[in-house]
């Protein structure tokens, strides 16, 4: 016997743990989370830690978020099978494989502005069979105009605020989830609903420290 355990069965500790621990809650999302398979989504030198509770590195200085971070995320935006949904900084791609198990990968439309992690991410979609998202090069901060209204805008990158334009996109009744702080790396969630008149009702959620979410209507570099 010995030698280290195979990937599922770190997956199916981790999602225990995540569950013990009140991060998955839902049965959609623990679903999710045994089906994705995360050393897919890391860069090859971190495979290793691809079921440790961390954010790791990935290409262009970005990271692939802590699993109970996107837990967090996932049980908030309070998700059903065919919510259309944009996800702003698609990175590894591993979220938006999550949304897409939620959501249904037709349903999905995932953007980012690193060409390299347009390639990147887009390939390991398609490679672990998530290849019918759309991935689109751009700047989230703007949304996406040509596939909106939206059930859900979920960002993965830290704003300032909430942009005028993801309020606009975002169908009346539908969710803005995403970490807002006045530094970069600091952030608190917000789970927005949107209202009537272009106008939304912020819950505030946990504190997180994402990285800094570039752009016309996001940080400027
Ligand atoms: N969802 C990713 C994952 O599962 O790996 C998380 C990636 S990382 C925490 C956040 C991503 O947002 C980075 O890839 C970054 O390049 C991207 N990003 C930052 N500003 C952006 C913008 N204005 N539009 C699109 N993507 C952006």
């Amino acid at each position: 016997m010995g030698g280290p355990p195979d990937f599922k069965t770190r997956r199916e500790r981790l999602v225990e743990s995540l569950k013990r621990e009140g991060y998955i809650k839902s049965a959609e999302v623990e679903r999710a989370f045994l089906a994705v398979p995360r050393e897919e989504f890391v860069t090859e030198d971190n495979r290793g830690y691809s079921y440790a509770d961390n954010p790791l590195p990935i290409l262009c200085g970005q990271t692939i978020s802590a699993p109970s971070m996107i837990a967090i995320m996932l049980e908030e935006a309070g998700i059903r099978r065919g919510m259309k949904t944009l996800e702003i900084g698609t990175g590894s791609g591993y979220n938006v494989a999550l949304l897409a198990e939620l959501v249904g990968q037709e349903n999905l439309l995932t953007i980012e502005r690193y060409p390299e992690l347009v390639e990147w991410g887009g390939g390991n979609l398609a490679r672990t069979g998530y290849g019918k998202v759309k991935v689109i090069m751009g700047d989230g901060t703007r949304g996406y105009e040509p596939e909106a209204p939206y059930d859900l805008i979920m960002a993965t990158a830290g704003a300032p605020r909430i942009p005028k334009s993801w309020i606009a996109q975002t169908k009346v009744g539908g969710k803005i989830v995403a970490p807002i702080g006045s530094s970069t790396f600091n952030q608190t969630l917000a789970v927005a609903t949107r209202m009537e008149k272009e106008e939304i009702d912020i819950r505030w959620g946990t504190p997180c420290a994402f990285v800094p979410l570039v752009g016309v209507e996001g940080w400027r570099r």
